[in-house]
């Protein structure tokens, strides 16, 4: 019996043919579609890094990476990054494995600060850019996942979404390393970044708050691979169109506790470009009731 478990060993030796049960078990309608999308992933650090990995294993068509650092000794308690990679910066180093894991992704580097004038534009005409997939509606990419750690990056990453109408998601760990959330914002349709001020969860952890200045941040790996499991599977479910797409979802470890909610946009929000979005949403309202 040995033998003939090894030989449907090899029969299942080909990856793909793993995710295409998917397919046949009737959970995704087409999983193929998988290789049409695009992800901007910014910030390649702890949770950037491992959502980056998992995207690349899934077959995806295409990631965009975003981060100024350099891969250094002391990322070594996270995963993905070697300390041979040490020096490098992270976008490259990223590229380096992905692309011995899965040649058939097509990655792009962008080692930039998106705060800066610079950096932000280049991140604006990265998105906007439609080579990859012409035919597609909208801006270049289908999703941009946000896993940087400070909220001046993420309040940029609003503005740019907001500006393009661009679906994100948000991610992050909180400073003690024991919890974490991920959130979906749709412009308009769902509370932006600046909608809402830094909320603090049920489970009474604060993670938005900002990165203090001089405060040596916990870090885990544990916590931080849970949140890039969470907002992979969520960005999964959005792309291929299955299961029930979390509007917010939350990670305490200390309790196992995982709490979900649902924010609508702030009509009074500070964000311009929020503002607009939500004037089109309720615009848009009788052509999504004829949908119905
Ligand atoms: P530490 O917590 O020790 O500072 P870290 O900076 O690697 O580690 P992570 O939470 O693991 O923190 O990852 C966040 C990532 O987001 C980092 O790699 C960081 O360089 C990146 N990042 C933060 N702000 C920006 C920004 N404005 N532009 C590009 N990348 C950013
Ligand atoms: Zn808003």
């Amino acid at each position: 019996s040995k033998v003939k478990d090894m030989s449907a060993e090899v029969v299942d030796s080909n990856p793909y043919s793993r995710l295409m049960a998917l397919q046949r078990m009737g959970i995704v309608q087409n999983y193929e579609r998988i290789r049409e999308f695009s992800v901007a992933i910014v910030g390649i650090g702890g949770v950037g890094s491992v959502a980056a990995e998992m995207l690349t294993r899934c077959g995806l068509g295409r990631l965009l990476l975003y981060d100024y650092d350099k891969v250094e000794l002391a990322n070594m308690n996270r995963l993905f990054f070697r300390p041979e990679q040490v020096g490098m910066t992270k976008t490259d180093a990223a590229v380096q494995t992905l692309s011995d894991i899965n040649p058939d992704v097509v990655l792009e580097s962008y080692t930039l600060n998106i705060t800066t004038v610079q950096g932000f534009e280049t991140f604006m005409s990265s998105l906007k850019n439609k080579t990859f997939c012409p035919s597609k509606e909208g801006s270049g990419v289908d999703l941009v996942l946000s896993c940087v750690d400070n909220y001046e990056a993420r309040m940029v990453v609003n503005q740019a979404c907001n500006e393009l109408n661009q679906t994100w998601m948000e991610s992050g760990v909180s400073e003690d390393a024991v919890s974490g959330h991920i959130q979906l914002l749709i412009p308009g349709e769902t509370a932006c970044f600046a909608c809402a001020p830094p909320l603090v969860v049920a489970s009474g952890v604060d993670e938005r708050t900002l990165k203090r200045e001089g405060v040596c941040a916990a870090s885990l790996p544990t916590t931080m691979g849970v949140v890039a499991g969470l907002l992979v599977q969520n960005t999964l479910k959005f792309l291929l169109k299955f299961g029930h797409v979390s509007p917010y979802l939350g990670y305490s470890s200390l309790k196992d506790f995982f709490p979900t909610m649902a924010m609508k946009p702030n009509p009074h929000c500070s964000n311009a470009a929020c503002l607009e979005r939500q004037k089109d949403y309720i615009l848009a309202k009788p052509a999504r009731d004829a949908v119905a």
